[in-house]
């Protein structure tokens, strides 16, 4: 059984930041999670404060693990498959059957984005095919993309989208939008196309992307934007309840409302972005490491 002050499940750049805070208050910090599962790993970064140009997401993530191992995190690479209140503190579970006790736990699990499911989306990834509008949009400057999905949030990126590529499709067979994001979609001058998607096609690149009706359109981009779905399950386990889209409420102190549990980064929902999980890293670092030597005897 491995024991720790406090226990950070999720190898983000939310968790790591919160264990370099933590650590740095002195009491033990263990953290769970793999960091090529972060939504970081394999991405590039242009809009994060101090990194010109485009930063190599891996890299961070590479560079981060060796700062809070330097501070004296100790990191298991694997997931954490259950979670549980137990004697005034808490216990988890690793898939390895590795047991954890902890007076206090930090919940920097991110989001999983929802999978559209055809072919090419998955080897695409990266290469043409985003989840992210908000974070990808500058990559298709003059370019031509489709958006995918009927939800509000696929027209928000429709009309995003236009303001840098030259054409925008936003495809989508059922339309569930508020009728007042497909107005201002429409208005943009993105092009409903009332179709799904069949399958991404492309070499290196995508190039095109065929839809259930036979209509095959050219361009240089597909995102998917289908909601996401938080892998804040946990958070159940420990007397979390998440908020209906499954992210975690936190107060500015990245406190939950539960006892000796904090949360930070994607998981407590939008911008999704990564200043907002390095920045949520640290305070609930800071928040949880400060509880744990206020309120637990030794
Ligand atoms: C394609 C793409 C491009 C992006 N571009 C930008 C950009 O340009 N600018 C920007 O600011 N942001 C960008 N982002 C968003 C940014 O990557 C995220 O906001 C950031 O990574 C969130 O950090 P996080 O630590 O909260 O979550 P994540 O980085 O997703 O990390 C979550 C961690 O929790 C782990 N985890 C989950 N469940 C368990 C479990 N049960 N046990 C153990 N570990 C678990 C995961 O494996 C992972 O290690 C982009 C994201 C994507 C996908």
């Amino acid at each position: 059984m491995i024991s720790a002050d406090v226990l950070i499940i999720g190898a983000g750049p939310a968790g790591l930041q919160a264990a370099i805070h933590a650590a740095r208050k002195k009491v033990s910090v263990v953290l769970v999670g793999k960091t090529e599962n972060s939504a970081l790993a394999g991405t590039h970064i242009e809009n994060y404060l101090g990194i010109p140009g485009k930063a190599d997401g891996s890299e961070i993530l590479r560079v981060g693990s060796g700062q809070a191992e330097g501070f004296g995190c100790r990191m298991l690479r694997e997931n954490v498959i259950s979670a549980a209140r137990k004697d005034g503190g808490f216990e988890i579970m690793t898939e390895n059957d590795t047991a954890i006790k902890a007076r206090a736990v930090i919940l920097a699990t991110g989001i999983s984005r929802v999978k559209l499911g055809v072919p090419g989306e998955k080897e695409l990834f990266g290469k043409g095919v985003s989840y992210c509008a908000a974070c990808d949009g500058n990559f298709y400057k003059g370019k031509t993309v489709a958006i995918i999905g009927g939800e509000t949030e696929s027209a928000a990126s429709a009309e995003l989208m236009t303001a840098y590529a030259s054409k925008v499709y936003w495809v989508a067979k059922d339309i569930a939008a508020s009728e007042r994001m497909i107005r201002k979609a429409a208005d943009a001058g993105a092009e409903t196309v009332r179709a799904s998607a069949k399958a991404i096609i492309g070499e290196d690149k995508v190039t095109a992307l065929e839809l259930d009706d036979g209509t095959v359109l050219s361009l240089d981009g597909v995102f998917i934007e289908l909601g996401a779905r938080s892998s804040a399950d946990l958070a159940m386990d420990l007397d979390v309840m998440p908020e209906m889209d499954d992210s975690i409420k936190v107060d500015s102190s990245c406190f939950t409302g539960t006892d000796g549990i904090y949360a930070c980064g994607d998981v407590t929902g939008k911008p999704w972005q990564l200043a907002k999980a390095v920045g949520q890293g640290a305070v609930a670092g800071t928040s949880a490491a400060e509880w744990v030597r206020n309120n637990v005897s030794e």
